[in-house]
C-alpha cells in the first residue's frame, strides 16, 4: 500500500467509515465540471484537488472505482454539459424552425395553423370540418435551404468552445464512483477495537469524538468514557514508511487538550526515531506494528495487563 505522505490515511478511514453507504458519488455541475461533493467536503478540498486525490487514493489501492455512467463529452474540450440542437437533414444548418401544420382528416387540406383558426374556432378553411389538437402536426423548416421535414437531426453544441458536433464525433467518457477498496477491513477492525475497548469498562466510542477543554472537537480512533473523564484514548497513526514527528505531535496536542487518563498510540508500520524520542519523553505508551490487526492484538494485551 503506497500513498503520498500528505494523505492522512487514519483520518481517511475514520471519515469514510462515518459515511453511511461508503460511496463517493460524482455529480456534474452546471459549470460542466465533474466533481465529488461529499468527498470534497470531507477532505476540505477544492474540486480539482479532490479529483486528483481520489485518483491518488485509487492508485494506492485504498479506493476502488465503480462505473457510474458513460457520458458524451465535447471531443475538443471534454466539457460534459452539451446543448442538444436541431439541424437540417439536407444541408446541416442549425437554423431550424418548428412550425405547426394542420392536416384536415376529411378533405386532406394541409396548411399553417393560423389558416385553420377563425376566432376561437378551429376548423378547416376548405371543408369547414371542426378539428382538434390531434390534427396538428409538428413540422420543421430549414431557414437556410427552405426544406421541410418531420424528423430533424440532432447535433451537440459545446457552450465552452462554441462548436457544434455530430453525435458520432462526441467522446465517450466513463465517470466513476469510488468506494473503499476493502470495506470490511475498516468495519472488521473497528469492531475488534470496540470489543477490546469494552474490556476497559465504560462507554466505548469508535471513532471517539471528544470536546477538549479549549472547546475544540477532537477525533481519536477510539475512546472509553467513564463517569466524567476519558479513561482511555487510542490513536492509530498510519504512514508509508514512518509515522513522523509532526503526526505524533498533532496527536499529543489533542491529548493535551483532552487529558485522557490513559493514552495509547498505535503506529503503523513503524515510528521515526525523532517521533519515538517525543513519545518516550512524554511517557506515551506505544504499539508499533506493520499490520493493523496485529496492532489491535497488541492493544488487547496492553489493556489487559494494566486492568
Ligand atoms: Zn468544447
Ligand atoms: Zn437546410
Ligand atoms: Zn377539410
Amino acid at each position: 500500500m503506497k500513498i503520498s505522505s500528505d494523505v492522512d490515511k487514519d483520518k481517511f478511514l475514520i471519515r469514510l467509515s462515518m459515511n453511511k453507504d461508503g460511496m463517493i458519488n460524482p455529480e456534474i455541475s452546471v459549470l460542466s465540471k465533474l466533481r465529488y461533493p461529499s468527498f470534497k467536503k470531507l477532505f476540505d478540498l477544492d474540486d480539482e484537488t479532490a479529483l486528483f486525490r481520489l485518483e491518488e487514493l485509487e492508485g494506492a489501492g485504498l479506493l476502488k472505482r465503480v462505473l457510474w455512467r458513460t457520458a458524451l463529452a465535447c471531443p475538443s474540450c471534454r466539457n460534459l454539459v452539451l446543448c442538444v440542437v436541431l439541424s437540417c437533414p439536407s444541408c446541416g444548418s442549425t437554423q431550424v424552425e418548428v412550425t405547426n401544420v394542420v392536416s384536415c382528416p376529411v378533405c386532406k387540406y394541409r396548411g399553417g395553423f393560423e389558416e385553420f383558426r377563425s376566432g376561437r374556432v378551429f376548423r378547416c378553411p376548405r371543408c369547414g370540418e371542426h378539428l382538434s389538437k390531434k390534427d396538428i402536426i409538428r413540422e420543421y423548416k430549414c431557414e437556410n435551404c427552405n426544406s421541410l421535414f418531420s424528423t430533424p437531426e440532432k447535433v451537440y453544441y459545446c457552450p465552452v468552445c462554441k462548436k457544434t458536433f455530430s453525435e458520432a464525433s462526441l467522446e465517450e467518457k466513463p465517470i466513476f464512483s469510488y468506494r473503499i477498496a476493502d470495506a470490511r477491513l475498516g468495519e472488521h477492525i473497528s469492531r475488534r477495537l470496540k470489543s477490546v475497548l469494552n474490556d476497559v469498562g465504560g462507554y466505548v466510542d469508535v471513532p471517539g469524538i471528544v470536546i477538549g477543554r479549549s472547546g475544540v472537537r477532537h477525533v481519536f480512533t477510539g475512546v472509553v468514557h467513564s463517569a466524567d473523564e476519558i479513561a482511555l484514548a487510542v490513536e492509530v497513526l498510519m504512514s508509508d514508511v514512518y509515522v513522523g514527528a509532526d503526526h505524533v505531535l498533532r496527536s499529543l496536542i489533542k491529548v493535551l487538550d483532552v487529558s485522557p487518563k490513559r493514552f495509547i498510540l498505535i503506529a503503523i508500520p513503524r515510528i521515526s526515531p525523532e517521533a519515538r524520542k517525543i513519545l518516550e519523553t512524554n511517557k506515551v505508551e506505544l504499539i508499533e506494528s506493520s499490520d493493523l490487526e496485529e496492532a489491535v492484538n497488541g492493544l488487547e494485551l496492553l489493556v489487559r495487563k494494566k486492568s
